[in-house]
């Protein structure tokens, strides 16, 4: 599989994407070839993944074969000269903005480009928006940018003035689906997990292969049905806060176990001597706060994930109530959305709607997870006497 394979749905982006890499290989590198790009796209649309196929693509002596050593390393993140960089926090720091810039001034090792994937580029702040500008704007020779973020509005127009936008789409249900099984899901839950998913690559892989993320997400709807006192709904923001903690440890265990192995082995394990054990244990705490810092991210991109969820319950409900002709998201549990349609106004599920909404850009306003929970649950139950 060629590492453009796994750009579902993004037929527009591959072609793009591979005049470059042809014009990448040329000396000098033909026109279509350029220093900084944008990848835009909708959560889950797979903008990260596109940037690091291209960055493999850039790396692979053969425009990115999907095989050899090169396309490996860069996919899975471990590759030299194709770097993947997050922010470890809730926003780049100045500081990181900084190491980067001088990291970004090196050449390639081995491959002909040295590539810096910026994931969640709209997390860069003022400051360290302006500490990359200089460095984007007249990189190395060898030095290409490829930033990533929902829109162009989340960047300074200094910055995004400078690269070449790729613009990913939300794939269809049907072409989810059908990479899915090309990654050897079962029809049956290929077709779930992509109607569940709305679309998000990463969620209907997790979705599909990992039955604990299938059952949290079953439970959450479930208890949306089952919302009958104060205490209920107390209880449902709780369990709503742990699912996505779930979730995150079921994303990160993985990653983090390899991590530490990594470390592990470039400290020289088993190694003699006082020195080499101080070494390693202020490098491990670096990492264990590392991996905490990355464990809050993802748990809060986790809870937005599981309130996109309750909007699909609620939109089913509002489709059902308004008689629409569309498909439900949520198929396999229609006896239970019809009952909550039957028994509320649309006028109610509207305001459902909204306090979900409002659940979500008080997270991104970095409230805490708890308490913006416990008052959506409280305004689900009953929409009209909440304020
Ligand atoms: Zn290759």
């Amino acid at each position: 599989m060629r590492v453009f394979d796994s750009l579902v749905g993004q037929d527009h982006v591959v072609n793009v994407l591979g005049e470059a890499v042809a014009d990448a290989a040329a000396e000098p590198a033909g026109p279509s070839m350029t220093h900084a790009w944008l990848f835009i796209g909708p959560p889950g649309s797979g903008r990260s993944n596109a940037a690091i196929a291209f960055g493999a693509a850039l790396a692979c002596p053969d425009g990115g074969c999907g095989r050899c050593e090169d396309c490996r390393a860069a996919m899975a993140g471990n590759h030299p000269d194709v770097e993947v960089v997050r922010p470890e926090g809730l926003s780049y720091k100045t500081e990181e903005a900084r190491n980067l810039v001088s990291r970004a001034d090196m050449s390639p090792t081995r491959a002909r480009w040295h590539v810096i994937v910026l994931e969640d580029a709209d997390r860069l702040t003022e400051s360290a928006n302006n500490v990359l500008l200089k460095s984007i704007e007249e990189p190395a020779s060898r030095t290409v940018w490829l930033l990533c973020a929902p829109s162009v509005e989340d960047l300074l127009p200094t910055v995004r003035s400078r690269c070449q936008v790729i613009g990913l789409r939300t794939p269809a249900t049907a072409a989810v689906a059908s990479f899915l099984e090309g990654q050897g899901v079962d029809a049956g839950t290929a077709a779930f997990a992509a109607r569940a998913s709305m679309g998000h690559i990463g969620r209907a892989r997790a979705l599909a292969t990992i039955e604990s993320v299938r059952n949290r997400r079953h439970d959450v709807l479930v208890m949306m049905r089952d919302l009958s006192d104060l205490a209920s709904c107390m209880a449902a923001a709780g369990n709503i806060v742990e699912a996505a903690k779930a979730d995150a440890e079921a994303l990160l265990a993985e990653r983090e176990e390899t991590e530490r192995a990594d470390m592990m082995l470039a400290m020289g394990a088993g190694a003699e001597g006082k020195g080499v054990k101080r070494v390693t244990k202020a490098a491990m705490k670096e990492l264990d706060d590392r991996h905490a810092a990355r464990r809050n991210r993802t748990v809060r991109d986790e809870l937005d994930r599981v309130l996109v969820d309750l909007l699909a319950w609620f939109r089913d409900v509002l489709v059902l109530q308004q008689e629409a002709p569309v498909e439900l998201v949520n198929e396999e549990m229609r006896s239970d959305l019809a009952r909550m349609a039957d028994e509320s106004q649309a006028s109610d599920t509207l305001l459902r709607i909204t306090a979900i909404r409002d659940a979500r850009q008080a997270l991104a306003m970095n409230v805490a997870p708890q308490l913006a929970m416990e008052a959506m649950v409280v305004k689900l139950r009953a929409p009209r006497l909440a304020g």
